[in-house]
């Protein structure tokens, strides 16, 4: 996907214009609550050209502080960090603030990196006032674009506009067929270990990624054999190695890593032990058992943490996927390989449950088995009649119940519902939904 970095100063309108340009396309936005608390990664759609903005805005620290001109290096930070990972550079600027030292400043940036740039001068409600808005900004030699981000103005040709410059940087899409067999994807905050476990999984003979500035968004599949089958780790680009990571790269890395995973069969999501478990990877499980991610917890560097140690962490992992307990969590090592042996085999025992499909009788005699074993509750005198049991979808699986009312499922019996389900059909370890649906009969 091309990205697009949205950059300027703080009160621009970076927000608003992110918010323009992402939600009016009905884009898909990847919202990890708590992770950031404003939205700063969303997918757009124009002219048949999908592209990713990325939003500095929310991450800037107190506005008035970078008033005026001061040379901030947080903002600073932010920016290059933003651009670095841009394909094109959106430039914003206050049309009615004029250019301050600080703009200055940030075009010098954005000019050092040779990226495309497009200066987009906000706050120009129409055509009469681009005059005096633009009369500062010409100097700077860039392209630029009047908007209004409150009002709409130029919004339909900045997107046009946008759609333009990211056109070039469409990677044509992977090849997904079968060749590739069981597709992986590694998650993981940075440092984690997922390179080396792709090394540990693949072998020492395959060089991964050459550690060379700009390539990150270079989509790189790494295939192996082992045991007759055959493997891709989809997406491993996002997977290298940085010598520096901030916590804005970090949640950069974590998006675009998350957006591998809708293309692979099965996550492993890679947690490092010696850390323990923090914050994000919280949020991150929180966030692929939402999504119903076929997805497995490695917790890697095991040779580095006391047992007494690993017993108190082996309590917290268990304690964060309470809400995904099907969750399959193995402890590794990709250094001495302890574990590791295992992450192929569950990936394919999760993928086969992934697809599995289940015939009408079967179906039938297990919802016949688990309601006689624990009847439905009674509601204000009244009892959920269940009338059959159908599977509606596949990878992962979807089973529909057929009820009289759906009201008198409580999620306690729902649950109880979805446990035998598993149960009885042999889902241990992919993810499973149970709908229940009202129907005369
Ligand atoms: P990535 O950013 O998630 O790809 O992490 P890397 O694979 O680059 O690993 C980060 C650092 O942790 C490197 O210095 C690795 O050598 C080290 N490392 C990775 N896995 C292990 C492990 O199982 N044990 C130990 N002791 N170190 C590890």
């Amino acid at each position: 996907l091309p990205i697009i970095a949205l950059l300027g100063r703080p009160n621009v309108g970076k927000s608003s214009l992110f918010n323009r340009l992402v939600r009016q396309n009905k884009a898909i936005t990847h919202d990890l609550p708590g992770v950031t608390r404003d939205r700063i990664y969303g997918e757009a759609t124009e002219d048949e050209v999908r592209f990713a903005v990325i939003d500095t805005g929310g991450m800037l620290p107190d506005a008035a502080e970078h008033d005026g001109g001061g040379m901030d290096r947080s903002v600073f930070q932010q920016a290059v960090e933003a651009l670095d990972e841009a394909d094109v550079a959106l430039f914003v600027v206050d049309g009615r603030d004029g250019m301050t030292g600080l703009d200055q400043a940030v075009s010098e940036k954005i000019r050092a990196s040779g990226k495309p740039v497009l200066l987009v001068v906000n706050k120009v409600d129409g055509p009469e006032q681009e005059a005096k808005a633009l009369a500062d900004f010409h100097a700077l030699g860039f392209e630029i674009a009047p908007v209004s981000a409150a009002h709409g103005y130029g919004l339909s040709d900045l997107r046009l506009r946008v759609a333009e410059l990211a056109r070039p940087f469409v990677q044509p899409a992977p090849a997904d067929g079968p060749e590739l067999g069981l597709k992986l994807c590694m998650l993981g905050r940075p440092n984690a270990g997922k390179s080396s476990l792709v090394n540990a999984l693949v072998g020492e003979a395959r060089q991964i990624v050459s550690d060379i500035a700009g390539t990150t968004r270079d989509s790189v599949d790494i295939g192996f054999e082992k045991d007759g089958r055959r493997y891709t780790f989809v997406d491993t680009a996002g997977v290298r190695r940085r010598a520096v990571i901030t916590d804005h790269l970090e949640k950069l890395s974590v998006f675009r890593a998350l957006s591998s995973s809708k293309r692979a069969d099965v996550t492993i999501l890679v947690l490092d032990a010696v850390q323990g478990l923090s914050h994000q990877d919280k949020r991150l499980i929180a966030y692929l058992a939402e999504q119903r991610t076929p997805f497995m917890v490695a917790v890697n560097k095991v040779d580095l943490v006391h047992k007494t140690r690993m017993d108190e962490l082996r309590a917290a992992y268990e304690e964060a996927l309470r809400i995904c307990a099907h969750v399959p969590v193995l402890y590794v090592s990709a250094l001495t390989g302890a574990g590791t042996g295992k992450i192929l085999s569950l990936a394919e025992e999760i993928r086969r449950e992934c697809v599995i499909r289940i015939g009408t009788g079967q179906l039938n005699r297990a919802m016949a088995e688990a309601i006689t074993k624990h009847q439905p509750p009674v509601i204000k005198r009244r009892r959920a009649k269940f009338y059959y049991l159908t599977q509606a979808d596949e990878d992962p699986p979807m089973f529909v119940f057929f009820v009289n009312d759906s009201e008198l499922v409580t999620s306690a019996y729902g649950k109880y519902l979805e446990g035998q389900l598993r149960k009885l059909l042999g889902i241990r370890k992919a993810p499973l939904a149970a709908v229940f649906r009202s129907s005369h009969e």
